[in-house]
């Protein structure tokens, strides 16, 4: 038995959206810009399709348009403008900023995001800053918030953009997204949310929100690997934004490359099963997610849930498992997916950043397991993984002089330790 719990890592791509793109490789393989045969009239109609597929499930405008599929037949798709497919949300997300920050340089050289964003929006924030830029980072309350106020008086004259995204990846925390798009809105300022891990788990609405660039991506949403798209408002405003890729002006200017037509297909499948399915998958996985941490609290002590306590992802229970450190604990269950917030699991091999921002001593983060549910688990998986993690925290801990030491009475922070050099 095998169980995967790293669902926002990545997710497995849907057997429905796997069937849906396998004849846009062999058969229907035309380019989306050939504009004078049916190899490519197919192709481009299945690009515009996807594209309203997309827009639907972020609430974005979509459209009628009638369309030429072979010689003397048309189709009416129902597609949108203001979706631009790219490799991913890492792309995406270094449109959104760089590109934004491009086109305003002269009008304001200040953007706003937070400290526990995706290294996907931080690394481009840090590139902006060796290039004239300043970046405000937003400190989040120990739930993974950041305070409305702050973003108030973070933004000034030269501000020009604001990215926040709409939930995390770590700790599955949910920002308060309609309350900072309104603040957005009054100040005169574009507002940019990664929202890689909320699209198909909770409801989105660029327009309610205020949003007015969205990034997302195929793979954490049962879809393809290496597709992702970028909204970006074309009424009220209409975003300006330079594009970071030139070669053929495809995607209205935004991103020039042969279209991936399979992976957008896919995408835009994905997203129709994600919209059409979420409410009972939502619900679905609530109740898993909620069943992993009674069971997990239920048979250890010194355990805590990272993350705000309700406004969270439905698939993600972040937990430290005090006196256990991650990296050795995830060893005992290598049968189990999950990832940790010591190290090592990560490329860059520092601790996790999002839990530190929280205000999580070492303790914590060394500690920390991310368990991530997703489409395929079942209770089964679950009630395995409770038995197996909880079973492996007992007995890491009854080798572990540090848990004796503090069932003893001693507390572990006024414990001068001898250091050998
Ligand atoms: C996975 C992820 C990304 C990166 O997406 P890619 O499509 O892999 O580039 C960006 N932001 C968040 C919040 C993510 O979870």
């Amino acid at each position: 038995m095998r169980v995967y719990l790293d669902n926002n890592a990545t997710t497995p791509c849907d057997p429905r959206v796997f069937e849906a793109m396998r004849p846009y490789f062999c058969e229907t393989f035309g380019n989306a810009a050939s504009r004078s045969h049916s190899f490519g009239w197919e192709a481009e109609a299945a690009v515009e399709r996807a594209r309203g597929q997309v827009a639907k499930i972020i609430g974005a405008t979509t459209e009628t348009m009638t369309m030429k599929v072979s010689q003397g037949s048309e189709v009416s798709v129902e597609t949108a403008r203001e979706i631009v497919f790219t490799s991913g949300a890492t792309e995406s997300n270094n449109i959104a900023l760089k590109g934004v920050a491009a086109v305003h340089a002269e009008q304001g050289r200040h953007i706003i995001t937070q400290a526990t964003e995706h290294k996907a929006v931080i690394d481009p924030c840090k590139y902006l800053e060796r290039h004239g830029f300043r970046v405000t980072y937003l400190g989040v309350d120990k739930h993974g918030r950041i305070d409305l106020d702050a973003l108030q008086d973070a933004i000034s004259e030269d501000t020009i953009l604001v990215s926040i995204m709409a939930a995390n990846n770590e700790i599955g925390t949910l920002q308060p997204i309609s309350e900072i798009g309104r603040i957005c809105k009054e100040r005169g300022v574009l507002f940019h949310s990664d929202a890689t891990q909320a699209v198909g788990k909770v409801p989105l609405d660029v327009e309610s929100m205020g949003i007015d660039l969205l990034s997302l991506s195929g793979h954490k949403l049962y879809g393809p690997k290496g597709v992702g798209a970028l909204y970006m408002r074309r009424k009220r405003p209409r975003v300006r934004c330079a594009a970071l890729l030139h070669g053929g002006g495809h995607e209205r200017q935004m991103r020039s490359g042969t279209l991936n037509v399979p992976g957008i297909v896919g995408l835009g499948h994905a997203a129709e099963i994600a919209l059409a399915e979420m409410e009972r998958e939502s619900a679905r996985l609530t109740k898993l997610r909620d069943r992993l941490w009674e069971g997990l609290s239920g048979r250890l002590d010194d355990v805590f849930l990272n993350g705000h306590p309700t406004e969270r992802l439905p698939n993600t229970a972040n937990i430290s498992f005090r006196y256990v450190e991650g990296e050795g604990l995830m060893m005992g269950f290598s049968d189990i997916a999950v990832s940790s917030g010591s190290a090592c699991t990560s490329a860059s091999l520092e601790p996790s950043y999002v839990l530190r921002a929280l205000g999580l001593g070492d303790d914590m983060v060394h500690t920390s397991i991310r368990f991530s549910l997703g489409r395929f688990n079942t209770v089964e998986d679950v009630e395995y993984v409770i038995e197996r993690v909880s079973a492996a925290v007992t007995k890491l801990r009854e080798m572990s002089p540090l848990y004796e030491m503090a069932q003893q009475g001693i507390d572990l922070s006024k414990v001068e330790w001898q250091t050998h050099s």
